[in-house]
């Protein structure tokens, strides 16, 4: 068709399965296996339908707060949007502007290279090394900007902030985006550095340790004026981006201090514990800080192990990619669910139990 030509074409992102039926166990998408801090609970119920008639606050006032006051930011140094998704997606357009490459690793979100393609960013894959760490100097060179996740994804590989302190610190004529999706499970944030590099934006998010991926809030943090960039970017896309129970919500998931920190060290004991026990069955990883573990088998292919567990309704990430074709992404869930894992992934690599 004629049209066609002037099409904006893409290939999207695919997200991991959210399945259906009741009895799975979900260990794909590193959701929390935990609900929401139980304030999240009472506030939903006490929610009144009628408030929903009016456009939402613009300024997030409530959430804002609450986030301001827990990582000490003034309300100029915060963006907030649905989910890390978008708040990535608008600083990819807002900040990623130049004719020369973003640079970011080969092994990581695989959400990346289809934000580059989207608004036709060049980008430059920068290779980890054998053991799934990046190499600081491939990030030393002219660039239009620079994005890491830490710790990594799907790998889990946490660097030293001394590492990104270096990188941001050698770039400070492009933008460096830190993901810190998963920082509350043992690494270190970056967020300390925000007064000191103005090019430094830190972006994380609550479908994690926060439990309320399905609430979709993410936010970043950083210089007021790269935030400032940002909110004309989202200003000029969408002015009510937040919805009003996101707003709500997210305010007493963040008051709830207590509950975060209860949870996120729970999933980290789970996540060691698991990691014994993988070992002992002959599974390699890097050292995951993470709410979750990418394995390989020393003698089973990740995905005949990933074809054997879903027949048993246990749902883990594989993705069918150069270096990573032997791994599997295995999210944390509760002790229960991992107890489970473990004696089906016995079946299929003691017994060959593939089907
Ligand atoms: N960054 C990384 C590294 C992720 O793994 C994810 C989760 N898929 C996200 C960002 C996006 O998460 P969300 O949009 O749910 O905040």
């Amino acid at each position: 068709m004629k049209w066609e030509e002037n099409v904006r074409r893409v290939e999207p992102y695919i997200p991991g399965e959210q399945p259906k039926e009741a009895n799975v166990i979900k260990l794909n998408t590193n959701e929390c296996p935990y609900p929401p801090a139980p304030g999240v609970r009472e506030k939903l119920r006490q929610m009144d339908a009628d408030s929903l008639r009016l456009y939402p606050d613009t300024s997030i006032g409530e959430l804002a707060k609450e986030l301001c006051t827990y990582y000490g930011v003034l309300p100029e140094q915060l963006f907030i949007g649905v989910g890390s998704d978008d708040v990535l997606s608008m600083a990819f357009l807002t900040f990623f502007h130049s004719d020369k490459p973003i640079l970011f690793p080969d092994i990581t979100y695989s959400f990346y290279d289809v934000w580059a393609e989207l608004y036709r960013i060049p980008y430059e894959l920068q290779p980890l090394d054998d053991r799934f760490f990046i190499r600081k100097e491939d990030y030393f060179k002219p660039n239009g900007g620079i994005i890491i996740p830490n710790p990594n994804a799907p790998t889990g590989v946490f660097e030293e902030v001394g590492i990104m302190e270096e990188i941001i610190a050698a770039n400070r004529e492009s933008v460096v985006i830190i993901d810190e999706a998963y920082i509350d499970f043992g690494g270190e944030s970056c967020l300390r550095l925000i007064d000191k590099y103005d090019n430094l934006l830190i972006v994380q998010t609550f479908s994690k340790s926060r439990a309320m991926a399905g609430m979709r809030i993410g936010f970043a943090m950083g210089n007021p004026k790269l935030i400032s960039y940002l909110q004309d970017a989202k200003f000029s896309f969408n002015s009510y981006t937040m919805n009003t129970p996101s707003i709500l919500l997210g305010a007493e998931a963040v008051k709830d201090k207590e509950y975060f920190k209860e949870t996120s060290e729970k999933i980290i004991n789970t996540r060691e514990n698991t990691k014994l026990r993988l070992k002992e069955m002959g599974f390699s990883f890097p050292d995951s800080k993470g709410n979750f573990i990418f394995a390989a088998h020393e003698k089973i292919p990740a995905k005949e192990i990933f074809t054997a567990l879903k027949e048993k309704n246990i749902f883990v990430r594989y993705w069918d990619k150069p270096r990573i074709g032997n791994y599997l992404r295995i999210s944390i869930g509760t002790p229960e669910e991992m107890d489970v894992l473990i004696e089906n992934l016995k079946g299929v690599v003691e017994h060959g139990d593939i089907y």
